[in-house]
């Protein structure tokens, strides 16, 4: 077990421990916030046929030489098509056919012209500019064509990707899609001070569990499952290590608080050897949370968290989301690291990563940097970072801030 290890050490440990996640099939509706298996290829062109970008009239190229607002050419309308409709056949030379945005642009007609340089004629129409061959023609297969790859593996499924998926026809119901399979969480809490959220009454030396809701909810915005939570777990460690076996063999990563301190209560270094786990760290040289115990049992990822709030929370991003990003393929998981100005100085010194606002390339602090303090968090999106071995830093300092 290594200890008392820098942030880096402690990420490239914690990601060379663990394999992604293999692939499983969804339907494709179900699909969003997934990340592709298998290239999707597209079994249709888009648009599936020529069609116009504009409310004008299709015409033959040639049919508009020498055409302007002084020695307009007029052609006769052949027919009008509108976003829906479909060509009665080719349109014959010296014709123009009246069309919108949206519809297919008829077979023998090579540009469109707009409207708006013409005179808007129905049964005729005179056009005052001339065109080149394909002027405003949207071609068949212009955004994708048969058998192009639409989205590849790896392609996180957002909006915008569902969106490309329908519109090659991909996102039915009776479709399915390969996709990494979602990590499955398990979190227990530990400590016998804690209360359920759901509880009214607060005993006499509790508190209520809040660390359960924060990892809870923060592991459901993250796109992740969950399959055992322990708001409050005994400080038993032969129980604790009996539940940490269970949850090993039913989830694909394991998050637990409290208990990794030097305490007589902090139950985690007696029971993870009972199961027996294997020890990969314990102690991070940062604050807060530097008590971090990191193991595996069976091959499943046990990241220990200190109890305190602001520990917790800021741990499991800086490390708990590396993990998951390497089970999950989903590397936008990491926190992305930006530089900003520190608005207001910083006092303390040692290597931490305290809570702040980004925006606009500057760095607010919230008052009340303490672990065990969580109110400030609220409003912040990202943790930036005091180096080690600066007394304080003064405002207008450089700092690299880990977007959350
Ligand atoms: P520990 O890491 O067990 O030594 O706990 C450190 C501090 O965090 C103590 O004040 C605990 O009461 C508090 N704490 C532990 N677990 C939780 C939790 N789930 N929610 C809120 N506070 C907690
Ligand atoms: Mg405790």
């Amino acid at each position: 077990m290594e200890t008392g290890i820098s942030v880096e050490r402690a990420v490239a440990l914690l990601r060379a421990s663990v394999q992604p996640l293999g692939a499983e099939t969804v339907s494709a509706p179900e699909a969003l916030g997934r990340v592709l298996a298998e290239d999707v290829t597209a079994p249709l062109d888009q648009p599936p046929w020529p069609r116009s970008p504009l409310d004008g009239y299709a015409l033959r190229a040639t049919d508009s030489a020498g055409a302007s607002r002084e020695t307009p050419v007029t052609l006769p309308v052949w027919e009008t098509l509108f976003a829906g409709s479909w060509p009665g056949g080719e349109t014959p030379a010296g014709h123009a056919v009246r069309l919108t945005t949206g519809a297919p642009i008829p077979s023998g007609c090579d540009c469109v012209i707009r409207q708006e340089d013409t005179d808007g004629g129905t049964e005729q129409v005179r056009v005052f500019r001339s065109l080149e061959t394909w002027d405003n023609y949207c071609f068949q297969g212009g955004d994708f064509r048969t058998g192009d790859v639409l989205l590849p593996a790896g392609t996180r499924l957002d909006g915008c990707a569902m969106g490309i998926l329908a519109a090659a026809g991909l996102c039915r119901k009776e479709l399915s899609l390969r996709v990494h399979r979602t990590p499955r969480c398990a979190l227990i809490c530990t400590g016998d001070e804690l209360t359920e959220r759901d509880s009214a009454v607060l005993p006499r030396g509790h508190i209520y569990s809040s660390n359960a809701a924060l990892l809870e909810y923060r592991l459901r915005e993250l796109g992740m499952e969950l399959t055992v939570i322990y708001e409050r777990f005994p400080d038993d460690a032969a129980a604790l290590a009996d539940t940490l076996r269970l949850a090993c063999g039913t989830s694909d990563i394991v998050f637990t608080t409290g208990g990794v301190s030097v305490g007589a209560r902090d139950i985690l270094h007696e029971a993870l050897p009972l199961l027996p786990a294997e020890r990969v760290l314990w102690r991070v040289n940062l604050k807060p949370g530097s008590p971090l115990m990191y193991s595996t049992y069976e091959g499943v990822p046990i990241l220990s968290l200190s109890g305190n709030p602001f520990a917790a929370a800021a741990t499991f991003e800086l490390f708990g989301r590396q993990l998951l990003a390497v089970l999950a393929r989903r590397e936008d998981l990491k926190p992305q690291a930006v530089r900003g100005t520190l608005r207001e100085g910083f006092p303390k010194s040692g290597r931490r990563f305290v809570r702040g606002v980004f925006r606009d390339g500057v760095v607010t602090l919230p008052q009340g940097h303490s672990s065990g303090v969580l109110r400030s968090a609220a409003g912040t999106n990202c943790l930036a970072e005091i180096p080690a071995g600066v007394p304080s830093l003064p405002p207008g300092s450089e700092v690299t801030a880990y977007l959350l």
